[in-house]
């Protein structure tokens, strides 16, 4: 895991690089810049992105030094493990116990996990995973932008309102300029250092459009660009990978076969899965995951799910509720519970405590306003701002009532950065705003 603050080039071994972050070693794949040891770099998701003069790293780095291990002490001791007084549950004690020691768990662990209900007994689940969470992956919580650049789309999933069962809404596609301007707007003018490009299936984007495109933004700046525009297609993959994307975000829904082909019917899960394993392989960055709660969905789909996204080496878990959307066959069909979402993330981060970030999705703030907060106390360590124009955001209605969908990119900015001070995390992928970062008041455990 990176940040967001330039690193120092300690060591280079041949694309390897070992990069200091106030003594804090990681390594990182270079294979844009030309680098000595010595350089400042900055580094997102495991790759260099950019290269910076020393006075500007040097800079930065001396606002930051003091915050840094302040965030961290912040961070230690919000994560301390203790169970509520007066209750105890010899089993789930038992359970948690072998989770902590990183012994396997058996599905019988799991369904007793995700079907407990008592408060105290959720609220020791919630913390073991936010202790494993800061044990392995420290206080770094990426925040990456998102730009929806059209709502086009030629598929048919059953639960999604920009698909083709919505006549309804008006559709809107972003000029290759307007996408251009804007991802660089959000990387110069906002410091975002990662972005997502994302979009339903529109045939106008094609593979070759995408690559100039993505290759237009790096040539004017340093950034770690995501691609979400579902399944490009194997040469579609390589040719935008060759033109600089470095990840895919790219849920593959659902494991369960027989679930997958009834909401996306004539379409096949073994494609997607198949296009996120070459993905993979040709070095992109997995950002994956599945739908909480669609219509056929047990618990063991979910935990399948989970070791899926696993399997599939996922730099990062996309978990959200399914929420209906009144123009879709499944209008109908009602989300489940908050707790139950909470349960997926803390059960998410139990099964992989090392390697992968775990997003707090818009759509589990839509159906839950303090989903951010308590889910990034329950094992996530991942949010997602939306960069998209303010015009066309409200069109991008995957369901209703999107979280923030109406709140300007700095408003946006300075909520999360306050949420982040008061959990003592550091933003990972924020790089300029640090400066706003550090004008907020000292660091509060605010509202906790
Ligand atoms: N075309 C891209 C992006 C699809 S939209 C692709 O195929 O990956 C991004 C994600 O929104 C989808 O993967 C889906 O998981 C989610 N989504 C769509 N409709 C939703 C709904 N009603 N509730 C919650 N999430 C939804």
């Amino acid at each position: 895991m990176c940040y967001a603050i330039p690193g120092q080039v300690k060591a280079i071994n041949d694309k390897t690089v070992v990069v200091d972050y106030f003594g804090e070693e990681k390594r990182a794949i270079n294979d844009l810049i030309n680098l000595n040891i010595g350089d400042y770099i900055y580094a997102q998701g495991g790759y260099v992105i950019e290269k910076v003069a020393p006075a500007q790293a040097l800079e930065v780095l001396a606002l930051w030094k003091e915050t840094f291990f302040e965030l961290q002490e912040v961070d230690v001791r919000l994560s301390k493990l203790y169970f509520e007084e007066g209750y105890h549950d010899t089993k789930l004690s038992r359970i948690l116990d072998r989770a902590l020691e990183r012994s396997s768990l058996s599905r019988s662990d799991l369904h007793y996990l995700f079907s407990v209900e008592e408060k105290a007994a959720n609220a020791f689940i919630y913390k073991c995973a936010n202790f494993l969470r800061q044990k392995y992956l420290k206080n770094s919580c990426c925040v990456h932008g998102i730009i929806e650049i059209s709502n086009i789309c030629s598929q048919n999933c059953f639960y999604c309102g920009i698909s083709s069962h919505n006549q309804q809404i008006k559709r809107y596609r972003m000029s290759e300029q307007e996408i251009v301007d804007t991802a660089l707007s959000a990387i110069k003018d906002y410091g975002f250092k990662a972005l997502v490009l994302q979009s339903g299936e529109d045939s106008f984007f094609s593979p070759d459009k995408i690559a100039k495109i993505i290759r237009e933004i790096k040539k004017q700046a340093g950034v770690l660009i995501a691609i979400s525009f579902g399944e490009i297609g194997f040469d579609g993959l390589k040719t935008v990978y060759d033109a600089g994307a470095r990840a895919m975000l790219m849920r593959f829904e659902t494991s369960n076969p027989l679930v997958y082909s009834r909401l996306h019917p004539g379409r096949n899960l073994d494609t997607r899965i198949a296009h996120l394993k070459r993905a993979g392989e040709l070095g992109y960055l997995i950002m994956t995951g599945a739908l909480v709660g669609i219509p056929g969905q047990t618990p063991d789909d979910v935990f399948n799910d989970i070791f899926l996204a696993k399997e599939l080496n996922a730099e990062m878990f996309s978990f959200g509720p399914f929420l209906p959307h009144p123009n879709t066959p499944i209008a109908g069909y009602l989300p489940w519970d908050k707790d139950k979402i909470f349960k997926v993330l803390a059960i998410a981060r139990i099964l992989d405590p090392e390697n992968a970030k775990i997003l707090v999705t818009t759509a589990f703030e839509t159906l839950h306003p303090d989903a951010r907060k308590e889910g990034l106390l329950c094992g996530a360590n991942s949010v997602m701002l939306n960069v998209t124009p303010a015009k066309y955001r409200a069109l991008y209605s995957l369901y209703p009532n999107r979280a923030h969908v109406s709140e300007s990119i700095n408003s946006q900015i300075q909520d999360i950065l306050a949420l982040l001070r008061s959990l003592g995390r550091a933003p990972t992928d924020l790089g300029v705003s640090e400066k706003i970062f550090l004008m907020e008041q000292s660091i509060t455990e605010g509202a906790l």
